[in-house]
């Protein structure tokens, strides 16, 4: 008996379709480069519910003819290649003639499209690869395409889409790493209606200053470089803007976003000790090779590629970004920005400057503390309720705060204090961030302890940034945060928790909001979870900072009144208890 039969190639198209367009953002990014592959200079992107229900693509590209309108959605139909060698000078974003086949495969698709010398255009509409209907058509010139019900007909696929916010994330970078190397076409990204990006062409630099707010731009180096090997043109983030998280960092090689950790270690790199610890650079940098040096991997959805010369291409990116470096900031800091610190006042007549004395007690012994002083169960620290208690002349008196035996310092990262169990060795910031943590975590209901600042201050955002931090303002107000929005990118902080001191305000908001995006995308954590948790981690002592004795006794004695007080709200261990045997061994 014969078993074998060939697909319709309605089925085939939609198991490729798995490949091509594996979630909104996938369509987003086939259409996007079919539009600047037609020559487009304006592009306009709109979307509704993540692109779940509707992702329109409209360009005043070249068009369609009647007859291409309708070959399109064939599989490998394509205008780019004709014949196998043209797979060698491929100068387009597509060549596979796959992706428009696929999406109508998997949803509603209407497309309606003008050539620039024809006076009508043409609608064909096409749901799950069957042509409904196609007629002449009165539209402006170019295409528009839209593609409704993503997945109508395949359950287990949609069923996999995860929240809203994750794919709009997903198409919101798909979106900047198409704008990002096409600066010169206009652009704009509505999404349920709301107007969240409107790009005009311009310069790389007005398009970063269009997607992340105009404050970037003070914070950004020109990078320049022209070899035989490779043409280098971009922006690195000055040392001081660099951020906790890898942020914003882009790599782009004739045309097209990469994905390459030498190239990118080239760059980290050259910032050797210019970037404070465990902070990483923005950047934004486009190469252009000889298409015959590199070996694009042609996967429509990967990102990979390699370089024959891969070597020199590390060494010339490296030196071209560590001279923008040097150049620029040596230049910045001769003029203007020289920091206050510096100007410290005349020393008094006659005075001489005496050599710094260390003083330490002799007899001092960390290990003799008494068992019972110190035992685990310590009763909770009270933590004033409102600000009135904090302006009372005289405090009311309060429970008795439990005093931790004395404390010793231990290369600036860790409390050594004696326990009835043992030497009880603290890692300072996991305690800190317990502590914050535990207060912030509850902090819902009750006035939050917050701090007027002196001077308003001003943070901004991307549009969509700011999207996103407008809707979890009512959250930081329970934290103590006061602001408000002042226009679609920029935010004005008029009041912090009391115990946030001198954060930079933008980084601590930056951070956060990478943070909820990062949490966003693992469902298990709620809102308030994932907030409470970066804020913590940010507002936390960091390794390194000295701590006094009261500070130590307080910070030990606060941990032990916390639930879980032996790990970190992200699940790393505080304590370790050196046990009396191993230390008389
Ligand atoms: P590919 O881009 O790999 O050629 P697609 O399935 O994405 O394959 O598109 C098929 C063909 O449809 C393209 O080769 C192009 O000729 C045409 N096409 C698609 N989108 C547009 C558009 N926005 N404007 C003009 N022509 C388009
Ligand atoms: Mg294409």
């Amino acid at each position: 008996m014969d078993i074998i039969n060939i697909l319709p190639d309605s089925v085939a198209n939609q198991i490729a379709a798995g490949e091509v367009v594996d979630r909104p953002a996938g369509a987003v990014k086939e259409m996007l480069e079919n539009s600047m592959d037609a020559g487009a200079t304006q592009i306009d992107l709109v979307v509704k519910d993540a692109g779940r229900t509707l992702i329109q693509v409209v360009d005043n590209g070249s068009g369609m003819s009647d007859s291409d309108a309708r070959l399109c959605f064939e599989r490998h139909a394509t205008s780019k290649i004709h014949r196998a060698d043209d797979l060698f000078a491929i100068q387009t974003m597509g060549f596979r003639g796959e992706a428009l086949a696929s999406i109508a495969a998997i949803a509603q698709v209407e497309l309606r499209t003008r050539q620039h010398d024809s006076e009508l255009g043409t609608q064909v509409v096409i749901e799950g690869s069957h042509i409904i209907s196609q007629q002449p058509t009165v539209c402006p010139p170019g295409t528009s395409l839209c593609v409704k019900n993503l997945f109508f007909n395949v359950p287990a696929r949609r069923n996999f889409l995860k929240k809203d916010s994750v794919e709009m994330s997903h198409i919101e970078e798909v979106f900047r790493r198409v704008t990002l190397i096409h600066y010169d076409i206009g652009f704009t990204l509505t999404s349920n209606g709301r107007l969240l990006y409107d790009l005009k062409g311009g310069t790389l630099m007005q398009r970063i200053a269009g997607l992340y707010g105009t404050a970037y731009k003070e914070r950004l180096y020109a990078v320049e470089e022209q070899t035989d090997l490779v043409k280098i043109r971009g922006f690195v983030s000055r040392p001081e803007f660099s951020r906790r998280t890898r942020g914003e960092q882009y790599i782009f090689v004739n045309g097209r976003f990469i994905k390459h950790p030498a190239l990118s270690a080239a760059v980290e790199r050259a910032y050797g000790d210019l970037l404070p610890e465990r902070t990483y650079p923005s950047y934004f940098i486009g190469l252009t090779v000889d298409p015959s040096k590199i070996d694009i991997n042609i996967h429509p959805t990967k990102t990979e590629v390699k370089f024959v010369d891969e070597h020199a291409l590390f060494a010339i990116l490296r030196s071209t970004v560590k001279r923008a470096l040097g150049q620029f900031s040596l230049a910045t800091e001769l003029s203007f920005d020289i920091p206050e610190e510096f100007n410290l006042p005349p020393a008094p007549k006659g005075y001489i400057p005496q050599q710094p004395r260390v003083s330490y007690n002799p007899d001092y012994n960390p290990f003799r503390a008494s068992g019972s002083q110190t035992h685990l169960k310590l009763e909770p620290s009270v933590k004033p309720e409102r600000l009135e208690d904090l302006a009372e002349p005289e405090p009311p008196v309060r429970p008795e705060a439990p005093v931790a035996g004395s404390c010793l310092q231990v290369q600036g990262r860790y409390i050594v204090t004696s326990l009835s169990s043992g030497l009880a060795l603290i890692d300072q910031q996991r305690a800190h961030e317990r502590v914050l943590y535990h207060h912030l975590i509850q902090s819902d209901g009750g006035k939050p302890i917050s701090q007027t600042l002196l001077f308003p201050l001003q943070c901004h955002f991307s549009a969509a940034d700011a999207e996103m931090l407008g809707e979890l303002m009512p959250d930081l107000k329970v934290y103590g945060f006061e602001m408000s929005a002042m226009n679609q990118t920029t935010f004005v902080v008029t009041a912090t928790p009391a115990n946030l001191k001198d954060e930079d305000l933008q980084a601590l908001f930056d951070q956060l909001l990478q943070d909820y995006k990062g949490a966003t995308m693992q469902k298990y954590n709620k809102r308030s979870e994932s907030l409470c948790l970066s804020l913590a981690r940010q507002m936390a002592v960091k390794a390194g900072t000295v701590l006094s004795q009261e500070e130590m006794q307080q910070l030990v004695a606060d941990l032990f009144a916390c639930p879980m007080a032996d790990t970190s709200p992200s699940g790393k261990r505080i304590i370790t208890i050196i046990k009396p045997e191993e230390l008389l061994k």
